[in-house]
């Protein structure tokens, strides 16, 4: 091994070559912290030039990496792979460009989702895609897990927001997708790298779009009884032609969490808080602002609070940007689950949740985009009783299955990472993950880009052996 790694060793010097178990130590886990993988080493690039030449050598030794920004991912995205390398991207963390004419910013992978704002903020612009997590996480992560935020209800996801992309693929090439403009030819190859997951390449460098900050916000916080209550008004609003910037809910366990940790003034006793806010030119908010009122005034509502400025907008939505990491302090470990079911099918689905906890008699907090049908069950669990972590991705599983089941999503923004591999075939048929394997392939033929996630099993999956696959004939994907 350490021959193997002298290749490495002229490609970085020895402060960035990290391969003692103590500094290793810090990158053996993710945001996803039940499971653990020792890497072979770590590099820390400087240059997108440094990347380049680590897949290269990777390329050409048959050595597996993992591309890690801030390592948040909830699914083990980011999780190493023994015997494998990990190329932490944080020291790419510099904004090439931000043009607020043309509204873009052109950003290394290992810029932090919230820096683009802060930087477009004086111009009056900036970035939507907003996950909890934004004041950690990077836009390389973003861009491969297609991440998504509060507010992509209305705005869409990561992918809706990227409009180029350079990326050296897993064979050392490099390529450029997609640019400035936001009219391009051919297909959508940005499309395809967001979501990508890691299994493609690195991402060098990603140009953004940027939006005019929104002229005025109305943040409401209503207070529930029961969860339904608060799934019934989503529904309500909804039906109304609204449509918020963001629509949340947050039942009673993730409130007494958030309270305990921000101290965030939510309605005492509420079973469900719905946050809803709405944004837009003064005129049209006005118009917005009486409906929704009509609307909510007609649900079984038992308390109200309209942000009246700034600090008390913020000081709403920090509840609930905690809620992940304030369920810490009700349990030692907790597993998030990001399923999606249709929206019209979050009462039945949310009904099904507790009905599990019940049966499994695991305490479930729930917290999620309700626009967008998208759950965030967390599964509380305490990891040093015997079991315990096997009960919880028992429960994790079946609530996957209820929402394939509901005709919704294993996933919503985490990404299937390594943590949901084993449901993609419940939720794609055979000829599906083929064609998925088969692009993989293309991008990848050595599948050393973060294997072991997405795709069950470590291995690459054989190809179809029924005769050879147009792909295969052209010479685009190849078995070996
Ligand atoms: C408290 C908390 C709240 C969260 N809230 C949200 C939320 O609201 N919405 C949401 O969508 N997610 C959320 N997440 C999950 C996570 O923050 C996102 O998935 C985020 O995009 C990961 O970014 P990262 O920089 O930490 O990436 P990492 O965890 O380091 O990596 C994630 C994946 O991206 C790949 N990757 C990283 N950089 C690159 C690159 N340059 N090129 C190619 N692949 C790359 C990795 O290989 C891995 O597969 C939350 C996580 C936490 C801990």
């Amino acid at each position: 091994m350490a021959d193997l790694l002298k290749g490495l060793e002229s490609i970085f010097p020895s402060g960035r070559l990290l391969c003692d178990p103590a500094y290793l130590a810090a990158f053996e886990s993710d945001g996803l912290t039940a499971f653990r993988t020792k890497p072979l080493a770590v590099v820390i690039p400087e240059t997108e030039e440094e990347v380049i030449a680590a897949v290269a050598w990777c390329h050409q030794n048959q050595v597996p990496f993992v591309a890690r920004g801030s390592g948040t991912s909830l699914s083990g995205g980011s999780l190493p792979v023994a015997n494998g390398i990990v190329i932490a991207l944080n020291r790419l963390n510099r904004i090439l460009k931000l043009d607020p004419h043309e509204r873009i910013a052109v950003v290394q992978p290992g810029v932090v989702n919230q820096h683009v704002t802060n930087a477009a903020a004086p111009h009056g612009l900036y970035y939507a895609p907003d996950p909890s997590s934004q004041s950690i996480c990077t836009i390389g992560g973003n861009v491969a897990f297609n991440s998504g935020g509060a507010h992509c209800l209305k705005y869409g996801m990561t992918s809706n927001h990227v409009i180029g992309c350079k990326a050296v693929l897993a064979t050392g090439e490099v390529v450029e997708m997609g640019g400035p403009s936001l009219e391009s030819v051919g297909p959508d190859f940005t499309g395809l790298f967001c979501g990508s997951e890691g299994l493609f390449g690195v991402a060098l460098e990603v140009t953004l779009r940027l939006l005019p900050k929104p002229e005025k916000f109305h943040t409401v916080l209503v207070g529930y009884r029961s969860l339904q209550a608060a799934g019934d008004a989503v529904s309500a609003v909804i039906d109304s032609g609204l449509l918020p910037g963001a629509l949340e809910i947050m039942d009673a366990l993730s409130i007494e969490a958030a309270e305990a940790a921000v101290a965030c003034g939510y309605p005492k006793g509420a079973a469900a808080v719905l946050i809803v806010e709405l944004e837009g030119p003064r005129e049209r908010l006005e118009h917005e602002i009486k409906c929704l009122e009509a609307v909510l005034v007609k649900t079984d509502a038992f308390a109200q609070r309209v942000a009246e400025d700034d600090a008390e907008r913020l000081s709403i939505w920090r509840g609930r940007k905690s809620a992940f990491s304030a369920v810490g302090r009700l349990s030692p470990d907790f597993l998030v689950q990001d399923g999606v079911v249709p929206r019209k099918r979050l009462g039945e689905a949310l009904v099904r949740i507790e009905q599990l906890a019940e049966r499994s008699g695991m305490r479930i907090a729930n917290v999620f985009h309700a626009g967008d049908g998208n759950l965030h069950p967390l599964i509380m669990f305490d990891g040093k009783e015997e079991g315990a972590l096997h009960r919880a991705e028992q429960v994790a599983g079946e609530l996957s299955r209820i929402c394939i089941e509901m005709g919704g999503s294993i996933t919503g923004e985490h990404g299937v990472g390594m943590e949901k591999r084993d449901f993609m075939p419940e939720m794609y048929d055979s000829l599906s993950m083929e064609m998925m394997a088969q692009v993989r392939s293309a991008m990848d033929p050595k599948w050393i880009a973060n294997p072991g996630k997405m795709f069950p099993g470590n291995e690459a999956p054989a190809l179809s052996t029924v005769g050879l696959h147009p792909l295969e004939k052209a010479g685009v994907i190849s078995r070996e």
